[in-house]
């Protein structure tokens, strides 16, 4: 689903604890710099992504680069076999790279009575997550020269480390899970999930003061209507 000039949503579906749902990873191109992939998916992927990508004209090879808003599972799940199948570069925001390395475990992790409802492969997915190796790290505010201009915006909340994009030439935004979104209309990050809520309101905030013409969340999709004050009367909640 091409939403902009170089964006393009890839809606896939799978089943999350809470039953079905989308998940809009994303990929961002030009033609000089090729394919940018943002965010993997759940394990088991890779081939959906791929499909996906030939309904649009491209394919897997086409991915050059793999940009990881943060290291939860439905964002890194088909990291390592991406990186396997495209030899693709894998960048991330500093605060997340000794998670999506498995150097550290990860940030959230299961309580005991979750870990009691959920299967033998489930189970194995936290205790050995999805990793890969980083080969550069995105600093806040760090202009990548591809689609003429993608801006690094730390949006650290949902987790320590959580960055998101803006697309510059198209006033996008693709802000992984540093909010949401549900028909045309952005929400909040989902609270349970959320690690620490304020700063992820400050991070709202932040992102409120960019020139957004649209904002694409990895759970619910595309808002192109209002979004820069959407953003802004969702920053000025109190965080409770
Ligand atoms: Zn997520």
């Amino acid at each position: 689903m091409k939403i902009s000039d170089h964006v393009y949503a890839l809606p896939l579906d799978t089943i999350m604890g809470s039953g079905p749902s989308v998940l809009f990873v994303s990929l961002i191109v030009d033609d000089v710099h090729g394919a940018t992939l943002v965010d993997t998916g759940v394990p088991g992927m890779k081939d959906k992504i791929g499909a996906a990508m030939e309904n649009i004209g491209m394919s897997l090879s086409d991915i050059k680069r793999v940009i990881i808003t943060h290291h939860d599972l439905d964002h890194i799940g088909s990291l390592p076999a991406i990186v396997e199948a495209t030899g693709a570069r894998v960048m991330t925001s500093g605060g997340e790279v000794p998670y999506v390395q498995g150097d550290l475990p990860g940030q959230k992790q299961p309580t005991p009575e979750m870990r009691a409802g959920m299967s033998p492969q489930m189970l194995a997915v936290f205790d050995n997550p999805p990793k890969a190796k980083v080969d550069q790290v995105l600093q806040d505010g760090e202009r990548l020269d591809i689609a003429g201009g993608v801006r690094v915006v730390y949006t650290p909340g949902h987790t320590v480390g959580h960055m998101s994009l803006f697309v510059e030439a198209d006033g996008v935004v693709i802000s992984g899970d540093a909010l949401g979104s549900h028909d045309g209309t952005l929400t909040l990050p989902w609270p349970q999930g959320t690690a620490d809520m304020p700063e992820a309101l400050r991070s709202i905030a932040k992102l409120a003061q960019l020139p957004a013409k649209a904002v694409l969340a990895y759970h619910g999709g595309l808002v192109n209507e209002n979004a820069t004050q959407q953003l802004q009367a969702l920053a000025a909640q109190p965080s409770a």
